[in-house]
């Protein structure tokens, strides 16, 4: 695996790629590698010749007073981690290189409709920060496949959008939440957890299931099972922002016979944030 981290290296090896015909797909991380991103560069490579993975602790992205200064960065571990797994290149850019010209004079990349609710409400300018980053990452990489995870669900959805929008030659592919054995989806803000906030933490996905099993049953009283989902991750010792039953494809609120739910969910927990969600067939 090869480790770079300017333009003018990446352009090189896409040359000699695109010479022997290959295919390139690309992973964004910001680091702080769990079984979370690694299966992720384990689906990118059944869909290309070539796996990019990046490593970028993105400023723009996050908003005053969020953990930026405190995000893990354990680029070392990373880098051994992505030796052992098939990943051809990882691609650490600094801040100049991804801004040119400076976080203030950036073009932005935003796409407002999807981005108005639930993380893009209590985060705001995040989803700015993420498509902007996301595009850059493209054109340096300029890949023909990216992998996402479906635990930011939104922010696939968005990513898809400005995908679409922006008639980017590139194919979106969703990769399933890898969780650990009680449930809690791996996240590196997992790490912000006491041991007793710890062993609390899987009950946000439970209450998820919780409502995608009254939705299997044909309960369709969607605010009734946010507000008791709420409830009960309230009585865990969280602190709530959000839980959401919507449509899968849009976000939008569902009707009786909308047959792909997602349910959504955000809440505080000591210092971290978690987020979650579960895609229900109904
Ligand atoms: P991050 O480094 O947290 O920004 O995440 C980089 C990518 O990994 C994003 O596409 C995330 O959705 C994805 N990801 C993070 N955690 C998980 C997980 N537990 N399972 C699957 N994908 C994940």
């Amino acid at each position: 695996m090869q480790v770079v981290s300017t333009r003018e290296e990446l352009r090189e090896m896409h040359e000699d790629w695109r010479h022997h015909g290959n295919h390139v797909a690309i992973v964004p991380t910001m680091g702080n590698l769990h079984e979370g991103h690694l299966s992720l560069v384990e689906l990118a490579r059944q869909h290309a010749e070539r796996v990019v993975v990046t490593v970028f602790v993105n400023p723009t992205q996050f908003g005053e007073g969020e953990d930026f200064d405190e995000y893990p960065r354990t680029l070392k571990r990373d880098t051994q981690r992505l030796k052992k797994l098939d990943a051809d290149v990882l691609f650490t850019p600094d801040v100049d290189t991804v801004y040119p010209f400076g976080i203030d004079k950036a073009t932005v990349v935003s796409v407002p409709g999807l981005t108005r609710n639930f993380c893009g409400a209590s985060r705001p300018g995040h989803f700015d920060g993420v498509t902007t980053v996301v595009a850059r990452l493209f054109a340096l990489v300029r890949p023909d496949v990216a992998v996402f995870g479906q635990k930011d669900y939104q922010q696939q959805l968005v990513i898809r959008h400005m995908t679409v929008d922006l008639s980017l030659p590139i194919r979106i592919i969703t990769a399933p939440t890898v969780r650990e054995a009680d449930g809690l989806a791996m996240s590196s803000r997992n790490q912000y957890l006491s041991e007793a906030e710890r062993a609390v933490a899987p009950r946000l996905h439970a209450s998820l299931q919780a409502i995608g099993t009254e939705l299997q049953d044909g309960k369709r009283n969607f605010a009734e099972l946010e507000n008791s989902a709420w409830a009960k991750i309230e009585a865990a010792g969280f602190t709530p922002d959000y839980v959401a039953i919507r449509r899968a494809e849009n976000l939008e609120p569902p009707d009786r016979d909308c047959d792909e739910i997602v349910v959504l969910a955000a809440a505080h927990l000591g210092k971290a944030r978690l987020i979650d969600n579960i895609v229900v067939s109904i």
